[in-house]
């Protein structure tokens, strides 16, 4: 039997707000336990939450760029449940009237643009986090992360691949980047998904029952976890079994899915509009200047850097990886640096450098007009590229300018006309017999000749130009 997989994601993404969604306390990541704590997030009796206005502005944007309409009202519900890091027993989010609806995003998958819809995002607040102390018969709690700002992005189950899975969300996370709302770290836990899947035969309309994975922590991860519960449940069809409705956890170790729970389903939490929030209202004067406030998103800015620079899908696509990134290079091109050079120079010497040096890019010792520089230095003969990579060098280690560098080190390559052709002029005089040879078809000899030139400049010579005249001067 063919079957088909039918994979829909939820993304939960820390919004980079300073303080928390319900009270003041700090977000900042790595503070010892339970020191960005207050009243109103530890849930004390009688506290009141107060909207973080950040949020919603961050939460517009993420809708905006993702084609959803911004619902003027939205109301706050409490969604209950008991569980040691969640001091209220209950978390605040928002359920049946979110922030955002139907919206979509495109993806690219081997050179096709799929179309995935984005069922809703709302907000919601964090919940504190468990250590275990392996070992010792005890738990800690530490409630620094609870009340801390998250959006929730629901897609539809349009994905049928776990290689598109893997496209949705690098290419949303790029999106979220880019508006400077989320650092996207899925690793460190600000960028987490969970996914549905389930199988039906080819052609059925109706969908199977779905699992819910949840604990992968990386892009490969996710796309690692659905491959294997897309053979696992279709290895279970295909002994006439059923697949059980339950939440499963991926194991990277074990490169397996193990069932953890049933599925919960929404009644379960018996969620409530929390009397402590009024709706919210967001007019349409305050979602214009939201929009009227969006960045260039990734897809736009990559196609622009086609058109305008001439640049290939794949130097584009490195280039814009991150708006400091093509900021940096068009900053290069703008300083007078060719589109070609300054790209090249860009993605593989600077990233390079900076990566060994594990700086980011708005660290870079060299500044858009120093690389300019260097590029310009090159362009106009004054050094070759071989002496280039070696004033980069020097200027990512002192900062220096490639001008300053290239006296310095006397590395400036000799593209003086009139005294190339004296040098010329005496090695001719020293080998008479390679000259006639030379003149008599043997062109093999250039390299005879540009190598003594060479020599006698220390390196310095500029090559192109001892090419030229050693043709002019013998009638090559
Ligand atoms: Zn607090």
């Amino acid at each position: 039997m063919e079957y088909e997989a039918v994979i829909g994601l939820e993304v939960h993404a820390q919004l980079l707000t300073e303080s928390k969604i319900f009270c003041g306390c700090s977000t900042s990541f790595g503070a010892p336990p339970n020191t960005h704590v207050c009243p109103v997030c530890l849930g004390m009796p009688g506290v009141l939450p107060k909207l973080n206005e950040k949020v919603v502005e961050f939460t517009i944007r993420a809708g905006l760029a993702t084609n959803c309409a911004v619902q003027e009202r939205s109301v706050w519900a409490r969604k209950n449940y008991f569980y040691p890091d969640l001091p209220k027993n209950y978390q605040i989010s928002q359920y049946e009237l979110p922030i955002c609806l139907d919206g979509w995003l495109d993806i690219e998958v081997q050179g096709e643009t799929r179309r995935i819809g984005i069922t809703r995002i709302h907000m919601e607040e964090d919940a504190g986090k468990l250590v275990h102390d392996p070992g010792q018969p005890v738990s800690y709690v530490d409630y620094n992360r609870t009340g801390v700002p998250l959006m929730e992005i629901v897609s539809e189950p349009d994905m049928r691949t776990p290689e598109e899975a893997g496209a949705y969300l690098r290419t949303l996370r790029d999106v979220l980047v880019y508006l400077e709302i989320c650092d996207g770290n899925m690793e460190e836990g600000s960028f987490r998904c969970d996914a549905n899947v389930s199988i039906r035969p080819m052609g059925q309309a109706e969908l199977g029952i779905r699992a819910e994975l949840k604990n992968m922590n990386s892009f490969r991860g996710v796309v690692k976890a659905l491959e294997y519960e897309i053979r696992r449940q279709r290895a279970i069809l295909d002994e006439g079994g059923s697949v059980k409705q339950e939440t499963r956890l991926w194991d990277a170790d074990q490169g397996k899915t193990f069932g953890m729970r049933g599925k919960e389903e929404a009644h379960d939490y018996r969620y409530l509009p929390d009397p402590d929030l009024l709706p919210l209202v967001v007019d349409t004067a305050w979602v214009e200047r939201a929009r009227q406030a969006l960045p260039e998103l990734p897809a736009a800015k990559r196609e622009r850097f086609g058109e305008q620079y001439g640049l290939n899908d794949y130097d584009a696509g490195v280039l814009c990886a991150s708006r400091p990134l093509a900021g940096y290079y068009e900053a290069v091109v703008a300083a007078g640096a060719g589109s070609k050079a300054a790209a090249n120079w860009v993605m593989s010497d600077l990233l390079g450098a900076l990566k060994a040096a594990e700086l980011e890019i708005i660290a870079s010792p060299v500044k858009p007009d120093g690389l300019a520089g260097l590029i310009k230095l090159i362009d106009s003969g004054a050094i070759s590229n071989k002496m280039a990579k070696e004033v980069f060098a020097e200027m990512m280690a002192s900062g220096k300018a490639a001008e300053a560098v290239v006296a310095e080190k006397g590395l400036s390559q000799v593209s003086d006309e009139g005294e190339l052709e004296g040098i010329l002029r005496d090695i001719f005089a020293a080998n008479p017999n390679e000259v006639e040879a030379f003149k008599g078809g043997k062109k093999k000899l250039m390299g005879f000749f540009v190598g003594q030139v060479m020599k006698a400049t220390k390196g310095q010579a500029n090559p192109k130009l001892v090419n030229q005249l050693v043709n002019q001067l013998l009638g090559g």
